[in-house]
């Protein structure tokens, strides 16, 4: 189990091995695999996930409800964590309304504090796909999302972080068993992404494979256990998860 860098076309790429973790200087080991042979896992594992909430006008509105003066923070623990591939567990016993929400997630790659605007994309690792799991009844129910946000499995992120990439305006779209379900683009973020790391890092710390999870669009809904729920984003890749019942 190595940390790896992606590389060649569409079809024909290969993983090349690297010793350590990715946040400083990558050194190269002479492991090298096609990426058809290789298990992706989560592609870092975060201290913290601090999401978003009601970052699209259209998907607060979707619920009847305003968008924030301030961005609306939360988080997901370290354990909601899986990869690309891995299965979300429905807690069937606890939950009847789970919901996918397909979200542009921004990795953190500097130990990194009280960040100005204009230095944002200094701390910035990459970006990669993610899935905001939530148990919609549960969220209602509870004043606040930490139940309803947390359960094991509930933070799909993958296939892989793209380190170099303009995030400023990205389609997004998420399917469920092949057909569409949400399609934004980035471009209608509330807060873009220096807002969202300068807020989140006023707040608290950020560490190196950290997560903030920038929202989601509109056309929210549910999942069933069965589903296959696919999260795609321009220029990154395609982050897909089977629903399998945790009970
Ligand atoms: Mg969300």
């Amino acid at each position: 189990m190595s940390f790896g860098v992606v590389e060649g076309g569409p079809g024909e790429e290969f993983v090349s091995a690297i010793s350590g973790h990715p946040f400083s200087q990558v050194q190269f080991t002479s492991e090298r695999y096609p990426l058809s042979q290789v298990k992706l896992l989560a592609p870092m594992l975060p201290s913290k996930v601090v999401a978003i909430g009601r970052n699209y006008a259209e998907h607060a509105a979707e619920f009847g409800n305003e968008v924030p003066d301030e961005p609306l923070i939360f988080m997901k623990p370290s354990t909601t964590v899986i990869g690309h591939g891995e299965n979300i567990a429905y807690p069937t016993s606890l939950s009847d309304r789970v919901d996918y929400e397909g979200e542009l997630a921004v990795v953190i790659g500097r130990l990194c504090r009280e960040v100005p605007v204009e230095r944002a994309k200094d701390v910035i690792f990459g970006y990669t796909c993610a899935n905001d799991v939530t148990a919609r009844d549960l969220q209602k129910k509870d004043v606040q999302f930490t139940r309803a946000k947390g359960f094991d499995t509930f933070c799909p992120l993958g296939p892989w972080i793209q380190t170099d990439l303009d995030a400023s305006d990205l389609a997004l779209t998420t399917t469920v068993n092949g057909e569409v379900r949400q399609s934004g683009r980035t471009s209608q973020l509330i807060n873009d992404i220096p807002a969202l790391v300068a807020y989140v890092s006023a707040v608290m710390t950020l560490i190196p494979g950290d997560v903030i999870l920038t929202g989601t669009p509109a056309g929210v809904g549910p999942l069933q256990i069965g589903d296959e729920v696919s999260v795609g984003i321009e220029g990154i890749g395609t982050l897909t998860n089977k629903v399998v019942s945790r009970d």
